[in-house]
């Protein structure tokens, strides 16, 4: 049901983190290949039957992130050829995620509901807490997760706004911006002064 990545999305996909882990992938295989050393010595053991586990780089196909269509590019997969069990390690996972994150954002056509939840998981939301924030009910969220209605456009630019500003921007407290609706519109009072680069505003009395 839910509608895979385009093949030219999924080619973007892979350059994006080519291009993201480059630089990074040189270095962990220095890493890598040292501790291999050691794990040479003492030989990995699947967990499940006890054979020897053979490890090498090969490219990944991210499943579990959510998302079709992600290929980690030159990961350290471990496989048993007794069973077939195997383990994958995945470096800084969470800027992996940041760099899947502001992928998704860049997309021209409307999320698919894969693409939602992860970018909803992304900013560490429930759907109820998501819905709160976007200003939906939490069944229009579960609708856009499970493909059964296209997001919005005014809630598709929250979000992609959302994630954008996620971690560059720390001052602006999403928090608020479920409490907003819930209250009359007031003017804002502010006095700004000029400082040392910038002009600085304060609220003035009368706006808490
Ligand atoms: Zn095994």
């Amino acid at each position: 049901m839910e509608e895979p990545l385009t093949p030219a999305d999924a080619r973007r996909l892979i350059r994006v983190i080519v291009g993201c882990y480059r630089l990074e992938a040189m270095n962990a295989s220095a890493r890598m290949r040292s501790r291999r050393h050691q794990e040479d010595a003492k030989t990995m053991k699947c967990q499940q039957c006890g054979t020897a586990m053979k490890t090498r780089r090969e490219n990944f196909s991210y499943t579990a992130s959510g998302l079709h269509g992600v290929t980690l590019v030159g990961v350290e997969v471990s496989r048993c050829p007794g069973c077939g069990e195997f383990e994958v390690s995945i470096p800084r996972i969470e800027q992996l995620h940041r760099a899947l994150a502001r992928f998704v954002i860049q997309k021209d056509t409307p999320f698919t509901g894969a693409e939602v939840r992860f970018l909803r998981k992304f900013l560490g939301w429930s759907g109820a807490d998501f819905a709160k924030h976007i200003g939906v009910t939490p069944e229009s969220v579960s609708r856009w997760e499970q493909d059964r209605e296209i997001m919005s456009p005014p809630a598709d630019r929250a979000l992609r706004l959302m994630v954008a500003t996620r971690e560059p921007v720390t001052e602006y407290p999403l928090g608020k911006l479920k409490d907003i609706l819930r209250r009359k519109p007031k003017a804002v009072r502010v006095r700004v002064r000029v400082a040392a680069h910038d002009w600085k505003a304060e609220a003035a009395g009368g706006t808490k």
